[in-house]
């Protein structure tokens, strides 16, 4: 019998696996594809995010440094700048082998074209049908993303409304850009858009633009990410789409995220950003939550330290991405009812609320502190759009 089980081997399942096995844990890794497979991804990697890993990324995988993020309405444009480093961009394919080529080196087995199709927790282990027959674990962590039969099954189905779609469009581009750049979309377009704009990554030689929403058809999608290449292009030249893919975002958690000895991870809990739909901080944050709680357990020799993955999820993620959440919607209604680019102009004016934006990123500022800093400087941003 393993001491753990890991369905699914991106960057959630990859860098779990990583940290028990480092821990001594006996830690197979079952994954339905084959490394380097595909993932569809905007490529955006947050310091935030990198911080979960606990190392820093080999230079050979940074496609970019990020250093500020642009706010664009036509012609128009608002920048926000670091002196630091806000995020990285990547190419998942590598990225995603990387982590998986770390947890193999602490020790962790992989096993690719396997498919786990469901699980039994039930007294002091836990039997996984995969389809290449069964396995037995003291845990398994649920790690196969935002499409998770398993977790279906296990912690129940994310709420109704709750998966959005995310496209990411590939470009070959000449733009010697360090921003990320936000293109400022109408609230009033009729689409449910997350947040009402695209995002567009500067890579090596191109860039990727990002599109999450709700209850919108592939070819409307795909039109909005091409008007907003084209509108890059036109600023920063030569820009061609090269791919298009889609797939699902989960926006809320799933009712349960322990059953019995079996933990759910990343997207397969339903951890992306209800604000952006970024899904990489909350992904491996979570891992590095279920390695810990996980590890306790099999010293112990009994389940309830895994209880603690559910209050570390319940402060650091859950609380965190509902005040993002809301604080989101109401942005979005601002820039709605006051001129996007008069009030982003009188937001990035206030030096205390920039700081905090950039904190947020860089995971220096949580999202109450972006918060209480927005409630703080919104009657200094009104009284300064009233004058002008
Ligand atoms: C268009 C788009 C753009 C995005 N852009 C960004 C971005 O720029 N920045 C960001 O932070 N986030 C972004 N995200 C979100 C991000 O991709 C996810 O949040 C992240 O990949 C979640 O990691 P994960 O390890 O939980 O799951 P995944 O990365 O989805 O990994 C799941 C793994 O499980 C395997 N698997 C699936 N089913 C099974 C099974 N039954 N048995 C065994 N293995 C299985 C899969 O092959 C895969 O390797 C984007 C998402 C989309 C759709």
């Amino acid at each position: 019998m393993h001491d753990v089980i890991v369905s699914g081997s991106g960057p959630s399942g990859s860098l779990s696996a990583a940290l028990l096995a480092t821990r001594g844990h006996d830690v197979l890794m079952l994954e339905e594809a084959h490394h380097p497979r595909k993932k569809c991804c905007a490529g955006g990697l947050l310091v935030r995010a990198q911080r979960s890993i606990g190392a820093p990324l080999p230079e050979r995988l940074v496609e970019r440094r990020l250093k500020a993020v642009r706010l664009v309405r036509g012609k128009e444009s608002v920048e926000l700048r670091s002196d630091g480093e806000i995020a990285l961009t990547i190419r998942r394919e590598r990225f995603d082998q990387w982590l998986v080529d770390r947890a193999i080196e602490a020790g962790a087995t992989l096993r690719e074209g396997v498919e786990v199709r469901g699980a039994v927790s039930s007294g002091k282990k836990v039997v996984v049908e995969t389809s290449g027959g069964m396995e037995e674990g003291r845990a398994l962590l649920v790690a196969d993303g935002a499409l998770s039969k398993c977790s279906d099954r296990l912690f129940g189905k994310c709420p109704p409304g709750s998966i959005a779609m995310g496209g990411a469009l590939e470009a070959d581009c000449d733009a010697a850009d360090d921003a990320m750049e936000i293109q400022l979309l109408s609230t009033s377009n009729g689409l449910d858009s997350i947040p009402p704009a695209c995002a567009i990554f500067p890579k090596g030689s191109g860039c990727t633009v990002s599109f999450v929403a709700r209850g919108v058809g592939g070819g409307r999608m795909q039109k909005v990410m091409k008007d907003a290449l084209e509108a890059y292009a036109a600023r920063h030249g030569r820009a061609e789409a090269v791919n298009t893919c889609f797939h699902p975002i989960p926006l809320a958690p799933r009712p349960r995220l322990v059953t019995g000895r079996c933990l759910a991870l990343g997207d397969a809990a339903g951890f992306a950003s209800p604000f952006s739909g970024e899904g990489l901080s909350n992904a491996m944050l979570s891992a590095v939550f279920a390695a810990d709680s996980v590890h306790r357990a099999l010293l112990e020799k009994n389940v309830s330290p895994l209880s603690r993955y559910i209050d570390d999820c319940h402060d650091n993620i859950l609380h965190q991405s509902e005040i993002a959440g809301t604080v989101g919607r109401n942005i979005s209604r601002l820039l709605n009812r006051h001129g996007a680019m008069r009030l982003a102009r009188a937001a990035a004016g206030d030096s205390r609320l920039t700081e905090a934006y950039i904190g947020l990123l860089t995971g220096d500022a949580s999202a109450e502190e972006v918060a209480t800093a927005s409630l703080s400087a919104l009657p200094r941003m009104l009284m300064r759009l009233r004058r002008h």
